[in-house]
This record gives C-alpha cells, structure tokens and sequence, in this order.
C-alpha cells in the first residue's frame, strides 16, 4: 500500500476503536506521508455491555460520551481531522435493512472520493463488523459514480482471532515500525477496552499479532489486510 500527498484513504469501521485496532498504524504512516484520511464510523460501541433496548439510563449516556471522548482523542493522536460517528446500537446491524447502511456509505464515498478504502473483513465473529464488510461491497460495485482504486481489508483482534472458521487470509502487509508507539498510545486513549494479557486487546496482544504478521512478509511490526480490489 503506497501513499503520497494526493492519497485520499476512507476507513468504513463498525466502531469507535476498530480504526485504531485494525489499522491506526497504518493511518499514521498514511497521514506523515501526506495523504488525506477521513473515517466513518458506523455505529456506538458500548451498547452490547447493557440488557437489550436499556439504553435510556445515565450510565448508558455516561459511557456512550466517554467512547467518543476517547475516539476523538485517539483520531487526534493519529493525526485524523475527518471523522463521522454512527448512532447504531453495537452488535444490532443485523436488525436494521443493510441497503440504510449501503447508503450512508454511498453518500460518504461520493463526498470525500477515496482512493484507497478500508473496512472490516468478513471472517468475523462480530455481526456489526460482518455486515460493514457486506454493505462495503455492495456500496463499490462499479456502477457507482465513484469507487476507490484499492481496497483492503482488516481484521480486528478479540473477533477475527476467536473465528472458527474460516480464518482472516491477509496478502498486503503494512510496515508500522515507525508509527507502532503511536497506534499505542492511540489504543491507550480507549481507557475501558483493554485487559491483561492473554485477553488479546492487551498491550502485549496487539503486539504479538503485529509481530506474528509482520514475519509473514520479514516486517518486526505490520498490519495485515486483504486486498480485495484494485484498478490501476
Ligand atoms: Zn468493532
């Protein structure tokens, strides 16, 4: 993946976090090399953690505001300026029409004209990050007024490494030596999301899948994605 001052990068996430989990190394070593990089989040990401329809409390709202306090906090770490938050309840795409998610990729694709798209990939446990991948792919068939010249493909730790089957099958993988300690201290801005190790979206977790898919390609640290499409 290659990227310079006329590189315009759009990340289609399921949740706040997923940009930092999936590829903020690569967002970073995007961002220093000149590109353009907006992200749009989907949906909310707490709303799993409370009892079906409960979400009017002051605690959901408490904690509804910490997670894009610390988004926002994230993506400045990164350097991202462009982002757009999602109200869909967490792990509930399943129950809203895909073609309303279809859309509002459309409408974003259309507006910033990437050329380069990421998003989640289908070999997921998580529903949400399933479905993002679907509506994806129906959003950049070719028909479109505009579609991106790449896309790729992330996985997400704590979903991707829980599959059965079958398992996430990365081809392109993204040197992110230089920016690992800020897509660490990124991921520290997600106060309530890490746990110790072996809990997979520990400090040491994130690390040992950087190092297990940087050897696929002689890298000490890289982020993995599948190139699903590219024009040239
Ligand atoms: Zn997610």
């Amino acid at each position: 993946m290659q990227f310079d001052k006329h590189t315009r990068l759009l990340v289609i996430a399921a949740h706040e976090d997923d940009e930092v989990l999936g590829c903020g190394g690569t967002l970073a070593k995007a961002i220093h090399a000149g590109a353009k990089v907006a992200v749009q989040f989907l949906g909310e990401g707490v709303s799993a953690r409370f009892p079906i329809g409960q979400y009017d409390s002051p605690e959901f709202a408490r904690q509804t505001a910490q997670r894009r306090s610390e988004a926002q906090k994230a993506l400045k770490v990164l350097g991202i300026k462009e982002a757009h938050f999602g109200k869909r309840y967490c792990c509930q795409f399943d129950t809203l029409p895909v073609i309303s998610i279809v859309k509002e990729i459309e409408a974003r694709m259309e507006a910033f004209r990437p050329t380069i798209l990421l998003t989640h990939n289908p070999s997921e446990v998580n529903i949400d990050h399933r479905i993002t991948y679907q509506a994806v792919e129906i959003a950049c068939r070719p028909t479109r007024s505009w579609v991106p010249d790449a896309i790729y493909t992330f996985e997400i730790i704590c979903s991707g490494n829980w599959k059965f089957d079958p398992f996430f099958k990365p081809n392109t993988f993204v040197d992110i030596k230089k920016f690992w300690n800020k897509k660490m201290k990124a991921w520290a801005c997600y106060e309530g999301e890490a746990r110790p190790f072996p809990f997979p979206r520990s400090n040491k977790g994130l690390e040992v899948l950087a190092n297990f898919r940087g050897m696929s390609a002689g890298l000490e640290l890289a982020e993995a994605f599948c190139q699903v499409r590219a024009k040239s």
